[in-house]
């Protein structure tokens, strides 16, 4: 099934470019960049949030925008049905077309209404086009699923620069490039920060809207950079034209100083190092991904979490700032299987340590944390999926002992 080869880890697309070239840190302009998600432009209500938050700033402003909530899944989904024949994929089709629609009534200026539909219905025309024609040739590749796609972006940027006074469109599909790596979009550097400058030095703008998530290749074909994937644009957007700060908003007031789900009148933290924040995303703070603000954090841009229905809420700022002397926040992560290697003779041996991580290497399988004593070496890794051959291996190492249901609890703070 091609399709399933859509949900790649944006850790691996994404980062290896940007440890290779860290960016000349430009002068610091009086820009910032904004980054609206899927639900903060999934509704009406939302998007009235959205509008006044951005008129509000007394600086241009990039404002990068996601598909409708749930958009991109429902893209993705309906393309499976469509490939599996038949006129199924209609009703889904259609639901996505109403839900635009029903944006448009809602939201947009009576007077920019007519011109509005006639980009939104060419551009909805031509996704049920090729709806169509997945299901006629019950067929539907990596390529296919990337055009695909790319229709959340399109449509909700059209939309949102009808709905923001003075608002631009500029389509990222004319500076965010990649480069195709092992069968995977990845950023193109040189080509992104090149056009990157080329369409904003010189610009005029108050608001610039850009489409989050989508790029085109050395070709013009359209990709994009990976689920999740609008954080990366803004925060690319950010590092090459030197913003003030990057804003990314969603639907939680900031980082918590502990789990929501689990734990009763949490609050958010004000400040996180970058280091901070990424240590608590990987115990499942999904608000952002590490390696999306890579861009930023090599080029000291400050990013702050907000939440668009809460807008005067102060959120979190994260930065590079050397941490506070306190305690942040703490956070647990569950389901962890630690792995204990024993041998009184291998361990001062030269190359132990070596082998064992070799073994998980060679299994793709990453660890967590690890603790070494005089007999023996303890890891953790959240994977079991080949747990038995890696411990086999191991065996020739020493006795190995496993722990299964254990929890990692991370104190995050200086
Ligand atoms: N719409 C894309 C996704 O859902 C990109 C994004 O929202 O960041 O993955
Ligand atoms: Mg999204």
């Amino acid at each position: 099934m091609p399709a399933a080869g859509y949900t790649t880890t944006l850790h691996i697309r994404l980062s290896a470019p940007w440890t290779k070239h860290q960016l000349v840190n430009h002068q610091q302009s009086t820009m910032k960049v904004l980054k609206f998600g899927g639900t903060s432009v999934g509704t009406v209500e939302s998007l009235r949030n959205v509008k006044s938050i951005v008129e509000s700033a007394d600086e241009p402003v990039i404002v990068v925008v996601s598909a409708l909530g749930g958009l991109t899944d429902k893209l993705i989904s309906t393309a499976r049905v469509a490939a599996a024949g038949g006129d199924a994929y209609f009703a889904d089709y259609q639901a996505m077309v109403k839900r635009h629609h029903d944006i448009i009534e809602g939201i947009v200026p009576q007077e920019k209404r007519q011109q509005l539909y006639v980009i939104v219905n060419a551009l909805l025309d031509e996704l049920g086009n090729i709806y169509k024609g997945v299901s006629l040739i019950r067929d539907l590749s990596q390529r296919t699923i990337d055009i695909i796609v790319s229709y959340g972006e399109r449509l909700s940027s059209a939309i949102i620069t009808r709905i923001i006074s003075d608002a631009r469109l500029f389509d990222s599909r004319y500076f965010i490039k990649t480069l195709d790596q092992f069968g995977k979009h990845v950023l193109d550097n040189d080509a992104t920060q090149k056009l990157v400058h080329a369409t904003f030095d010189n610009a005029s703008f108050k608001v610039a809207i850009v489409p989050g998530f989508i790029s085109t290749d050395a070709n013009g074909d359209i990709t994009n950079l990976g689920r999740g994937g609008s954080d990366y644009t803004a925060s690319l957007l950010g590092a090459v034209l030197g913003a003030e700060e990057i804003e990314i908003w969603t639907d939680i007031d900031g980082m918590h100083n502990n789990d929501p789900r689990y734990v009763q009148g949490t609050s958010p933290v004000s400040e996180l190092h970058f280091e901070e924040a990424a240590e608590l995303a990987y115990f499942g703070a999904k608000i952002l991904h590490p390696s999306c603000v890579l861009p930023a954090r090599l080029n000291n841009i400050p990013v702050r979490l907000l939440n668009t229905m809460e807008p005067q809420r102060p959120g979190t700022l994260i930065h590079n700032m050397p941490s506070t002397r306190t305690i942040k926040a703490v956070a647990a992560k569950d389901n962890i299987i630690a792995i204990k290697i024993k041998s009184g003779r291998m361990l001062l041996a030269y190359g132990f340590l070596h082998k064992v991580f070799e073994t998980f290497e060679n299994y793709r399988t990453s660890i967590d944390m690890m603790a070494t004593s005089e007999v023996g070496v303890t890891v953790t890794i959240d994977d079991e999926k080949h747990l038995a051959a890696i411990v086999d291996d191991l065996k020739k190492f020493g006795t190995v002992t496993i722990d299964h249901d254990m929890v990692i609890i991370c104190v995050v703070g200086d």
